[in-house]
């Protein structure tokens, strides 16, 4: 069946500036780290992404090592792309990255030109796309000079290939000198994309107020601790979850009980907020407006249509804030 994207598709999400950019992005995005691959079910893959785009989702995230196999994620959503959302290109930021191992031999990942070029032009392949919005690095590199991989970001927007650049889970330190070669060759740091949520709050130690400062935005990934922050876990680790699949970034051992023990009493005041806990999660991320976006996985349409509802309540009282920074803390 053709797809046609939902009329009223724009009347419920929010929208946020990335940083003091032109780019606006929505305040949940979605990422195709895991449930997109060439293992998983195209159908179900589909039907996640032009649900997402029926409810205002405008952003979708990708890297080339996503799938598996790796380079998977790219082809389906490629794929998708071409068969329901080609019509609608012009209304998606779609982001792709490099760094992480992509191809065997020396460039095949980390920071150089070498890497960043060629695993862009094969992401675009895979995708089908003659450019992407965001292009990332993604993750600093210690031994190729910060220059090269921004000088490469450049070259890359440059070249049409790119709108906008970004870097993922540089720290403070590196990310102020990443802005700052940037600035001189003439492409903006737009935005950075770093892991952060209830249970890991390293943002908050300087590299926020660093972002602020540059006036570029960022994006959370991993808000929801890969489904630990939501209800799932509460009675065990159910057989269709991350924990329990054949995933190597989620372990069941990783499923600590001290971890629920914490996130029981954090599901106890989303109730009393009238959330659910996966609501509670990113609401709590995006608090106070600071970071641009909320990136969210899914392994099913339903999860994205709960996760969404969080924008209805993104307050926070001093009290309740008070009160799971004793919950985290305990
Ligand atoms: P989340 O923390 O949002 O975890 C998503 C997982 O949580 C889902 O796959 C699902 O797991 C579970 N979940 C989601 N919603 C619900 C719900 N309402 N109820 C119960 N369970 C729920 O994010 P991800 O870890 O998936 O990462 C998101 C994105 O961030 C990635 O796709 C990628 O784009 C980006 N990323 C970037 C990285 C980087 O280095 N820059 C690193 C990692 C991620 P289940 O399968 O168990 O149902």
């Amino acid at each position: 069946m053709v797809y046609v994207a939902a009329e009223n598709r724009y009347e419920n999400m929010k929208y946020n500036r990335t940083g003091r950019t032109g780019l606006k992005l929505p305040a949940i995005s979605l990422g195709l780290w895991h449930n997109f691959g060439g293992i998983n079910s195209y159908e179900n893959s589909r039907e996640m992404l032009t649900r997402s785009f029926d409810l205002g989702i405008t952003h979708f995230d990708l890297a080339n090592n996503y799938g598996p196999p790796a380079g998977s994620a790219e082809e389906t959503f490629g794929q998708v792309l071409k068969h329901d959302l080609a019509a609608y290109r012009d209304e998606m930021i779609i982001s792709t990255k490099a760094g992480y191992y992509m191809w065997p031999g020396p460039y095949g990942e980390w920071g150089s030109r070498k890497n960043l070029v060629a695993s862009l032009d094969q992401s675009l392949k895979r995708m089908g796309l003659e450019y992407v919005d965001i292009f990332y690095s993604h993750r600093f590199d210690p031994e190729t000079p910060l220059e090269e991989t921004m000088m490469a970001l450049d070259h890359i927007v440059r070249s049409g290939k790119a709108l906008y650049v970004g870097i993922s889970s540089y720290n403070a330190e590196q990310t102020r000198e990443a802005a700052r070669i940037l600035k001189e060759l003439g492409t903006p740091l737009t935005i950075h994309q770093p892991r952060y949520s209830m249970l890991d709050r390293w943002i908050e130690n300087g590299l926020q107020d660093t972002l602020d400062d540059l006036g570029a935005g960022s994006i959370a990934f991993c808000p929801l601790e890969q489904g630990v922050l939501t209800s799932k876990y509460l009675n065990g680790v159910p057989e269709d979850s991350r924990a329990a699949g054949s995933s190597v970034f989620l372990k069941q051992d990783q499923i600590k009980p001290e971890t629920i023990r914490k996130v029981r009493a954090l599901n106890q005041l989303a109730a009393a907020r009238g959330q659910s806990l996966a609501q509670m999660s990113l609401a709590w991320v995006l608090r106070h407006g600071r970071l641009t976006s909320a990136l969210i996985g899914a392994s099913r349409v339903s999860q994205i249509e709960e996760n969404i509802v969080a924008l209805n309540n993104l307050e926070f009282s001093a009290e309740e804030l008070q009160r799971i920074d004793t919950i985290l803390k305990s």
